[in-house]
């Protein structure tokens, strides 16, 4: 025992603060931003000023606060009332910042702060924000992928800052994150927006710009209401732009500054590049043929969708809410209609749940190419996620991991396809107008519990579907593995066939899966119900000798998909 008090004192000197052991970064919450913001293009300088509010989410008493912005700004004040208040600030490696790092500042407060309490500081800061993928190029990501992947900046042509996880250009306080730690980011990520997302956040712009230019300026996830043109002579002049946001929900505010120009729908903005006017013409017609489906579906728009364009050939997209960040000219122009769903989607539905949010949005894809090109696109898409699904799945030796569960995961892969597949499974087997009923009535404000909307799906079917939530939602069990086990075919004495078929589950996830038998002259398609690690044995009866059997048509996500063809023998005379 000894021995261990003296390593920690031997730690305690090596840190050289008294802050090493005992800061707590993920003490406080900010639940308020109020901050004016002048950026200047030309400089790549961004400059803050403004009041945060800090929540103490402890269960103990806190008398310093940790706020961290990216590396590339330095903190200039801060205060509480009128309290210049005394802060340490240290570079804190980071990979939630595109330069791997962030300028920290450790707060001693005015009076400790319980459990639950709150304290207004006024805080300002400055620098500017460059192209910088250092974090990417250190675990040896080649400069040009790197570049693409963070491709945010304040510059002349275009201004990009997407929030925390890519650029801290408002404060956050967040526990270290690391690229190179399998999910970390991810999960440092996750906690951080789940801790912000019911707060608010309010911005007044300014921008300088020279005459007769006035840039269009965006930030996602926030009503923009306000966009005033300040000129005190033909070379002085500034726009300022007033935004308000509600809450933030699970998006990172974004803001883009570009000399756009705008082609407008009803509840459709695409902002383009000048040069890039034929590419934005066939996004907005593509977005109109989604549209109605969408609202079919997940009912009127709450949001405009905002379309951005990223001038940066090979810049990767990004999504925050019902904004998209895109390079119009070089993206594929077949999928516009798949991307203005997704968006549609985001405008139109809101959940702090990802697997309903992201899940809905992504399932929306689906149901756009099936009524564009049939239900046999929308299943090769799902085929096309599920190669990537099985890779992430479980083993059956580490099943039953609470953390992965698709209800509460963060992870993009399982939520792009797992969730896509989920819902997609919950439509065959309950039907469209009951999943659509299920999802009109659904509240954002009343879902406080994981059970909320399979209670609001349950309670359009007569159905027991818990077998499913409890392993596809609730649980994660892995994937389910169908295998025709035995089949034979008898003739009847009215000259049709009963086929006797054994289907195996030889994986570990409970599904109902389509069994299409194929007969001269026709297919017949059974669904089955089958529970891990069973078999179950039923007949079809075909007009036509059974020539061969296929087990899933692709809407179930199956852990091996070889064993799922059976040919029958020949019907005894
Ligand atoms: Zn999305």
């Amino acid at each position: 025992m000894k021995s261990l008090v003296k390593a920690l004192c031997f730690l305690c000197v090596l840190c050289g603060a008294s802050f090493c052991l005992s800061l707590d970064r993920e003490a406080f919450s900010i639940t308020n931003y109020d901050l004016n913001l002048q950026i200047e293009p030309e400089q790549h300088r961004l400059g803050a000023r403004g009041k945060i509010t800090l929540r103490n989410d402890t269960t103990t008493s806190q008398k310093v606060a940790v706020l961290q912005i990216s590396s590339s700004l330095d903190w200039r004040a801060i205060r509480a009332g009128e309290k210049m208040l005394q802060f340490v600030t240290q570079p804190y490696t980071s990979d939630i910042d595109h330069t791997g790092s962030l300028s920290e500042a450790i707060i001693t407060l005015p009076q400790e702060i319980v459990p639950h309490g709150t304290i207004d500081l006024d805080v300002a800061y400055e620098g500017v924000i460059l192209l910088d993928a250092t974090r990417l190029t250190r675990i040896g990501t080649p400069e040009d992928a790197a570049k693409n992947s963070d491709w945010d900046r304040i510059d002349e042509n275009f201004t990009g800052l997407r929030g925390a996880g890519y650029v801290a250009w408002y404060p956050i306080s967040t526990e270290v994150a690391n690229f190179s730690e399998e999910d970390n980011l991810f999960e440092v990520l996750g906690r951080w927006k789940m801790r912000e997302a019911e707060s608010t956040m309010k911005m007044h712009l300014i921008v300088p710009t020279d005459y007769p230019s006035v840039p269009q300026i965006i930030l996602g996830g926030m009503n923009c209401r306000l966009t005033l043109l300040e000129a005190t002579s033909q070379v002085n002049q500034r726009v300022t732009t007033d935004c308000v946001s509600e809450r933030l929900r699970l998006n990172a505010p974004t803001l883009v500054i570009a000399d756009y120009q705008v082609l407008e729908q009803p509840n459709l903005e695409v902002h383009y590049s000048p040069s890039h006017n034929a590419a934005a013409t066939n996004f907005a017609d593509a977005a109109k043929l989604a549209a109605p489906l969408i609202a079919e579906w997940f009912g009127t728009a709450r949001d405009r969708t905002v379309i951005a364009d990223l001038p940066h050939a090979d810049a990767a997209p990004f999504e925050s809410g019902a904004l998209l960040l895109i390079p119009l000219a070089t993206s594929d122009p077949k999928l516009y209609g798949l991307v203005a769903a997704h968006q549609f989607t985001h405008a139109s539905f809101l959940s702090f749940r990802l697997w309903i949010e992201e899940g809905l949005a992504h399932f929306a894809q689906t149901l756009y190419l099936e009524q564009q090109k049939g239900r046999q696109a929308a299943l090769d898409y799902m085929v096309m996620h599920r190669s990537a699904l099985t890779m992430i799945e479980p083993t059956t030796t580490a099943l039953n991991s609470e953390r992965e569960a698709l209800a509460n995961t963060i992870d993009e892969h399982l939520l792009r396809s797992k969730a896509m597949c989920v819902w997609w499974m919950l439509r065959d087997m309950i039907g469209d107008a009951a999943l659509k009923k299920a999802i009109a009535s659904y509240k954002h404000e009343q879902d406080t519990d994981p059970t909320y909307m399979p209670r609001l799906i349950a309670a359009q079917t007569q159905r027991d579907l818990s077998w499913f939530f409890d392993d596809w939602l609730y649980h994660d069990r892995g994937l389910p593995d169908f295998k025709v086990d035995s089949a034979y075919a008898a003739r009847t004495p009215t000259k049709s066939f009963m086929l006797t078929l054994t289907l195996d589950n030889l994986g570990t996830a409970a599904a109902e899966v389509p069994i299409i038998v194929k007969f001269a002259g026709g297919e017949i398609t059974k669904r089955v119900e089958l529970h891990a690690k069973s078999k179950l044995t039923f007949r079809v009866e075909t007009p036509g000798a059974p020539q061969e059997i296929k087990v899933n048509d692709g809407s179930v996500p199956e852990s091996d998909l070889t064993n799922n063809g059976f040919k029958p023998p020949e019907p005894a005379k």
